[in-house]
């Protein structure tokens, strides 16, 4: 296939969906006990709900919306970080749009811009080092945020700014990898995921050997998954078939982008500029072991958090909101009591309303019709 509209042509749906039908009842799943697969990928959640998959797949199938958006696992101290850097004088505070709307307990990065600090909204993390060229009075902060799919972006930036010898220009390193999220997730004692529909696009990045853990160890199957409903649909199948046989793998239906030991030269860049070092709190999932991404040693004179001396927020999230609960599977956001009320697009508690990956987005933005 190469047209976007092979990929949704209704024909190829429907008889995907056949096979899907016939699958499900050589399983022990019900309707009452269904197969949860969890896309890991907030661009899976969006899809799914963009294209209403998850009313055409069986009730036997439930899709549960994991911790794969970067956006959503932030936690509030870190928005706050980001404001007091943006709050001193003479700083230039860059960031992509996901994050402006996040809030943190002083506010969001759009409130403070409302009040005068200068942030700019960037397309490409090169934008801030054109910045930092264009404006040599200026400090410029990058704000890094992302699992490995940004990370090699950022690294290479990293790298022309030690080339270029520009010493207006840092990094506040908010990255985090996605197996030791997983790890960390499937720790959690109170989840039941029976497979997961793996990240596409941050696979392209780290191949698909990283995942082998949870077939091997956990049993569950993994299918690297493109984001078109042809694409979703093949990969639940594929997780079908592995559960009827009873084989679990790691599967790549994404090979058109996903080659299966990803991008080297990329992988290069990562161990070159980052390392992991220390256990980091995320929203949601606690503090995970060796999650925190730093930069070397060698590149440490880039890194904003020393360079204006910042100090760690921890906030504890409005007990009410259940944030942690959507991002770790154990419910819909739906069941959080905030949702659609004190909790909107435009007036969002939780990052997983604003970012354009967020669980609580995807509902509010195709199923709030229905909930009325
Ligand atoms: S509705 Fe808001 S508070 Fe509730 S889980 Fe979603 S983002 Fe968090």
């Amino acid at each position: 296939m190469q047209f976007i509209d092979e990929f949704r042509a209704p024909n190829a749906v429907k008889s995907l969906l056949n096979q899907i039908n016939a699958l499900v009842k050589k399983t022990v799943f019900t309707k009452d006990s269904p197969l949860n697969i969890m896309e890991v990928c907030g661009g899976h959640t969006h899809a799914i709900f963009k294209f209403g998959l998850d009313q055409l797949l069986p009730p036997e199938i439930n899709f549960i919306h994991g911790p794969g958006c970067p956006v959503c696992v932030l936690p509030m101290g870190r928005i706050d970080t980001c404001i007091d850097i943006a709050k001193q004088p003479n700083v230039m505070f860059c960031t992509f749009g996901d994050a402006m709307r996040v809030p943190g307990q002083q506010g969001s990065l759009l409130t403070i811009r409302g009040e005068g600090h200068d942030i700019r909204i960037i397309y490409s993390p090169l934008d801030a080092l054109k910045l930092a060229k264009l404006n040599p009075e200026k400090q410029i902060v990058l704000f890094g945020l992302g699992f490995e799919t940004t990370m090699p972006g950022i690294a290479l930036t990293i790298l022309q700014a030690k080339q270029l010898q520009l010493s207006n220009f840092s990094l506040l390193c908010q990255h985090i990898c996605i197996i030791p999220t997983l790890k960390a997730l499937l720790a959690l004692p109170d989840i039941k995921i029976d497979a997961f529909l793996g990240p596409g696009h941050l696979s392209m990045i780290i191949g698909i050997k990283p995942y082998e853990f949870i077939s091997q160890d956990y049993a569950k199957p993994v299918v690297i998954s493109g984001f078109e409903p042809v694409d979703i649909l093949q990969s639940v199948i594929m997780i079908l078939m592995q559960l009827i046989k009873q084989q679990y793998l790691v599967e790549n239906q994404y090979r058109r982008i996903v080659a299966d030991k990803g991008n080297t030269a990329a992988q290069a860049v990562i161990n070159q500029v980052f390392t992991l070092q220390g256990n980091d709190e995320w929203r949601g999932l606690g503090k995970i072991l060796d999650s925190g991404v730093r930069l070397n040693e060698k590149y440490r004179e880039y890194d904003a958090e020393l360079r204006f001396n910042t100090k760690r927020h921890c906030q504890q999230d409005d007990p009410n909101a259940r944030c942690g609960d959507v991002l770790t599977g154990r419910c819909k956001p739906i069941n959080c009591p905030l949702f659609g009320q004190t909790c909107t697009p435009t007036s969002a508690y939780g990052a997983l309303m604003v970012s354009s990956e967020g669980a609580c987005a995807a509902y509010y933005q195709y199923r709030q019709s229905d909930l009325i």
